[in-house]
């Protein structure tokens, strides 16, 4: 699963549910670098430079940190939920090329969306708790453009591809949470909750949803393609 969102939207917190639900190996982009900056090795060093500005790292430098925990989960897991990545075209066409070398399938892309002052007072209130140096109220206003600009156009790339499940995340994460549920469970990557109706009863529109699953499994074999 891929997850793409503005800062704010709770693409974290989603993306730990989800994995915490399916056991799928969760995958942070931002938590990579955050560990590079921390161990102040040369490439935190660099990496540093554009995240403090609310600026997205070069292509490579993401590349060089995400490939290996990419190749690892691939390898070793039944499946990921990638949290950031991929964040700009030239990363969504290396994520399907990846797809095809690795002989991954992606199951669907989350797109969680929130009101703009909502996304700002979030971060705001995240940078009162952990205290991130990106979280300035300029650095986030930085940061929204720059997901406009960059990562927006994504999110049309996956729509139109058929495969992106748009959820407003501006309600109480439980809602949010049934909403995804129905969604894991439509794709059989949650078996459906007993005694619930049918799950076709339920809410999240089903032109939302990904077409069925095709190939040897549900998760990250065999299927149309990485996101691609
Ligand atoms: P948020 O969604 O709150 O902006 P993340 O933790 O996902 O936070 O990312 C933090 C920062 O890390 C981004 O502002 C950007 O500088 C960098 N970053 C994360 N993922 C990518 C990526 N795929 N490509 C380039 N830069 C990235």
């Amino acid at each position: 699963m891929i997850m793409v969102s503005p800062p704010g939207a709770g693409k974290g917190t989603h993306s730990r549910w989800l994995t915490e639900q399916t056991g799928a190996v969760h995958i942070s982009s931002g938590d990579l670098l955050r560990a590079e900056v921390a161990r102040r090795s040369p490439l935190g060093l660099q990496v540093a430079a554009y995240t403090a500005r609310g600026d997205l790292v070069p292509d490579e430098l993401i590349l060089s940190i995400l490939l290996p925990a990419v190749e690892a989960a691939a390898r070793d897991s039944g499946g990921f939920v990638l949290d950031g990545f991929p964040r700009t075209m030239p990363q969504a066409l290396r994520a399907a090329e990846l797809g095809a070398e690795l002989a991954l399938t992606s199951d669907g892309v989350i797109y969680l969306t929130a009101p703009e002052d909502e996304l700002v007072s979030r971060v705001l209130d995240r940078a009162r708790r952990d205290g991130r140096d990106d979280d300035t109220p300029q650095v986030i206003r930085h940061r929204l453009a720059v997901f406009a600009r960059e990562t927006a156009p994504l999110v049309d790339y996956y729509r139109g591809r058929g495969i992106l499940l748009e959820l407003s995340t501006d309600r109480p994460e439980a809602d949010v949470q049934a909403d995804l549920r129905h969604w894991l469970e439509t794709r059989g990557l949650l078996p459906p909750a007993a005694g619930r109706p049918e799950a076709a009863q339920h809410a999240v529109p089903l032109n939302h949803l990904l077409p069925p699953a095709t190939g040897r499994s549900a998760h990250l074999q065999g299927g149309p393609g990485f996101g691609g």
